[in-house]
């Protein structure tokens, strides 16, 4: 599925924020942009733990999509250990909560896709996603034309997010 974006007002956020940084083939994107010498706003990282971090998806479905996952390159949460467990799923809370305060949507989607098969961009690398949604927002939009709205830029998000993370 090819998914067309109405709006590219993102593009500049990545230009001008956002660290570029290129996984060799084979490598995992995330922990490509963990081990890059760069400060965690630049990876778009709003809050980092001992072993979790959260951080704004760079191809985000709508406002405020965060993406919690341990900085540990491990696939399955079988593998994950008792204090990555514990904090995964702090940062999980603490993320629903942060954007509730931050974006006041109607509802919040929060899951993991575990394998290709069940839709994950990258299944090598476990992380759960929360997405802010709103009664009537971009599903008929995506639905009908494989289109998908982004009403916000990155650099727009971060500050919104990791400030109210910060209160
Ligand atoms: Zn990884």
């Amino acid at each position: 599925m090819t998914l067309e974006r109405i709006w590219a007002g993102w593009r500049s956020a990545y230009v001008s924020g956002v660290a570029q940084v290129e996984p060799v083939p084979g490598e995992c994107p995330f922990c490509a942009l963990f081990n890059a010498d760069v400060p965690d706003r630049e990876r778009l990282v709003v809050h980092r733990g001992d072993t979790c971090v959260a951080m704004l998806n760079l191809y985000p479905y709508g406002s405020g999509h965060l993406l919690v996952m341990p900085t540990r390159h491990i696939a399955g949460l079988d593998e994950l250990n008792d204090e990555e467990r514990g904090e995964l799923f702090n940062l999980v809370v603490d993320a629903s909560r942060v954007l509730q305060k931050a974006y006041g949507p109607d509802g919040m989607n929060v899951g993991a896709n575990l394998g290709r098969a069940a839709g994950a961009g990258v299944p090598g690398h476990l992380h759960m996603h929360l997405l802010p949604r709103w009664s009537g927002d971009s599903n008929f939009m995506t639905a009908i034309a494989e289109t998908r709205v982004l009403p916000e830029d990155l650099a727009t998000s971060y500050a919104k997010i990791a400030g109210a993370w910060a209160q």
